[in-house]
């Protein structure tokens, strides 16, 4: 059994060695693109547009926008390198959701209002609280809800739901009113770059890589993430925390 042992392990470690290399080769791949842009637009304006205004106040606001993807990008994929590093230590403060949520919900209120969309609060106050690092967790409903926004259809609801499951779990659900997920696509979605319609995920801003984070926080809650869909209607992505118990709640504090 131990040699078995030994091939499967080198098997595994041979996926993990080439999903790294497939990563950097695609971080590269999605930096490289609005760069090449920059350059292409720089060098227009040193050369054949240098005396055109219009066409220059047009280019520098493409390129304010390709750099703003690029810096969007990185931020994500700092995120996302900083979440594995902290993977196995799992976080301890103890947090109430909803204020939580509330506050993530009011940072979007903007970009929902651009798409004349309404962000629905359903929380119920008497849900127990989770174990978590709040930093993180705001950005895992904060990816959720943008998602919702993002991909939902203009002058709909995104409703944001807390409420608590049998067996000691709290839940959140986001649930926009998009065109939804086709099911094939559901299993992949939280892997990094992975996009339902690539074009689609850039035209939006999306770096691909919002779910991957979102999965990886998730993980390190020793919570687990739902995703239901469907077509025409839109999807609901469901967050189940384990629950403190009220007895802890007391004894966390110093
Ligand atoms: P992105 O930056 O492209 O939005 P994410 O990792 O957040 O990346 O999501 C991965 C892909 O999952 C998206 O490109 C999109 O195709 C799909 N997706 C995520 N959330 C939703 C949603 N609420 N409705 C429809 N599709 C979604």
């Amino acid at each position: 059994t131990a040699a078995v042992l030994a091939l499967h392990d080198l098997t595994s470690l041979r996926k993990a060695e080439k999903m790294r290399a497939d990563f950097v080769a695609n971080a590269s791949h999605e930096l490289r693109t609005p760069l090449a842009s920059l350059v292409g637009f720089i060098e227009t304006l040193l050369g054949p547009a240098r005396d055109d205004e219009p066409a220059r106040v047009r280019f520098l606001g493409i390129m304010r926008d390709q750099a703003g993807r690029m810096s969007r990008l990185i931020q994500d994929l700092l995120s996302l390198s900083q979440i594995e590093m902290r993977e196995h230590d799992q976080p301890s403060e103890v947090l109430a959701l909803a204020p939580l949520l509330r506050d993530v919900a009011a940072a979007l209120e903007p970009q929902a209002k651009a798409k004349k969309m309404q962000i629905r609060l359903e929380l119920s106050e008497t849900v127990p609280p989770v174990a978590g690092a709040r930093d993180e967790l705001m950005q895992v409903f904060q990816n959720l809800i943008d998602n919702a926004i993002k991909y939902g259809r203009a002058e709909t609801q995104v409703e944001v739901r807390l409420g608590e499951r049998d067996g000691g779990w709290v839940e959140i659900g986001i649930r926009d009113h998009g065109d939804g997920i086709p099911r094939e696509h559901l299993p992949r979605l939280t892997e990094r770059f992975y996009r339902v319609d690539s074009a689609r995920s850039r035209d939006l801003g999306g770096t691909g890589l919002g779910l991957a984070i979102v999965k990886h926080i998730i993980n390190r809650h020793r919570g687990r993430l739902v995703i239901e869909s469907e077509m025409g209607k839109g999807s609901e992505f469901m967050v189940r925390m384990p629950s403190v118990p009220e007895k802890s709640k007391t004894s966390a504090a110093p």
